[in-house]
């Protein structure tokens, strides 16, 4: 889905560095996970399940195989199947749509606010109000680069429509709206636990948390098969749980997750500082977000040439994302062209996300900010 390491000097994000960093913590947990000799639905994941849940305000966790899982088995809980429609946006990681279509659900689209670059609200409500067929049956805003989406809205609009919202979360470890972890304000909220990631496992993962607790009831179904207690299955299901070992890492990785994130904050506003606003264009998040950086992404009208300069330069640079979701090859069949979703089309000609992780330092950031003024 991205790749980790570009091949310049200054990389795109240090997975290495970060484990460096707590090396002794990391080993230690994973060297008491393999002596216990209890990898699957054991004490580490609930440990787990009950802390991240904490941190993000809700009231339950449910651990699984990834944040796509997280979110197509969150769907099913919400009673989202074969012919129903879920509302998202364009400009999004393939992932959301996989999930929407393995549910068996088609996804529609929403245009993105220009400014914002992530759900609009009005375009959302005009939706709503138009349709005239069985109403969709959840709405996916993504809560995109680590910001938010304009939730107060966007649940207003929900509820006066009696639609579902399942936050799409996967890139917002940590962030806030108004006050609120984004994740805890919708029905539910998924998280990936991609290596990437602002809280990232040493491979795959993801998680559900919610307030109601017959979904978490449900999705601990989903997830083990469809059964009760040991061969005893009630409904149709899966196998996508979170394994004790990235259970217990990522626990000790949570400890760290919001001074890595206010590191992440320090270097994107040394980049506000530095970067020349006549020459790039930033995306301006929704009253009231607290953003945590899983990208720090700009927008420049010649984009492909200042990442072929950047990258001559030693700097490795990534576009999140280059094709919309909606012009991609699988989802042709849903019969989209050109212009359908002309914010998201124009972002994914401008955006270019540059290097941002807690081990990058200043001055790393001052010789990005130089680079990209430079190339005017
Ligand atoms: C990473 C990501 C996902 C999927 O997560 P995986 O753990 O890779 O399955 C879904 N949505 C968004 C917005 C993401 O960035």
């Amino acid at each position: 889905m991205c790749d980790i390491q570009g091949a310049g000097k200054m990389p795109f994000f240090d997975a290495k560095a970060q484990y460096q960093g707590i090396r002794e913590e990391i080993n230690s947990v994973i060297e008491e996970v393999l002596d216990s000799g209890r990898f699957i639905l054991s004490q580490r994941l609930g440990g787990f399940e009950k802390e991240f849940a904490g941190y993000i305000g809700a009231g339950h966790g449910v651990g699984v195989g990834s944040g796509t899982d997280a979110l197509c088995l969150v769907l099913i809980a919400a009673g989202v199947g074969r012919g129903d429609e879920v509302v998202t946006v364009p400009n999004t990681a393939v992932p959301t749509i996989s999930a929407i279509r393995q549910c068996g659900a088609t996804p529609v689209f929403v245009d993105v606010d220009p400014a914002s670059l992530i759900m609009d609200p009005n375009r959302l409500e005009k939706l709503l109000r138009k349709n005239t067929g069985p109403r969709p049956k959840a709405v996916v805003p993504v809560h995109l680069y680590g910001g938010a989406a304009d939730m107060a809205s966007i649940m207003d609009i929900c509820s006066k429509f009696g639609v579902k919202v399942i936050e799409d979360a996967c890139q917002a470890h940590g962030a806030e709206y108004q006050g609120r972890k984004v994740g805890s304000i919708g029905e539910a909220g998924v998280f990936s636990f991609y290596p990437t990631k602002n809280l990232g496992a040493f491979g795959d993962g993801g998680i559900v948390v919610t307030d109601n607790g017959e979904m978490a009831d449900r999705l601990r179904l989903l997830r083990n098969y469809g059964q009760k207690d040991r061969y005893h299955a009630v409904t149709d299901g899966f196998n996508s749980r979170l394994d004790e070992i990235q259970a217990a890492a990522l626990s000790v990785k949570l400890k760290h997750l919001d001074q890595w994130n206010s590191r992440r904050r320090r270097l994107a506003s040394l980049y506000d500082e530095l970067l020349d606003p006549e020459a790039v264009l930033k995306p301006v998040e929704p009253e009231g977000v607290s953003h945590v950086y899983h990208l720090y992404v700009i927008r420049h009208k010649e984009r492909e040439g200042l990442q072929r300069f950047l990258e001559s330069n030693g700097v490795s640079t990534l576009i999140h994302y280059p094709v919309p979701v909606h012009l991609q090859e699988a989802y042709r069949f849903l019969g989209f062209g050109e212009g359908s979703f002309p914010e998201a089309e124009r972002a994914s000609s401008e955006v270019l996300s540059l290097p941002i992780y807690p081990e990058l330092n200043e001055e790393e950031v001052e010789e990005v900010s130089r680079l990209v003024n430079s190339f005017g």
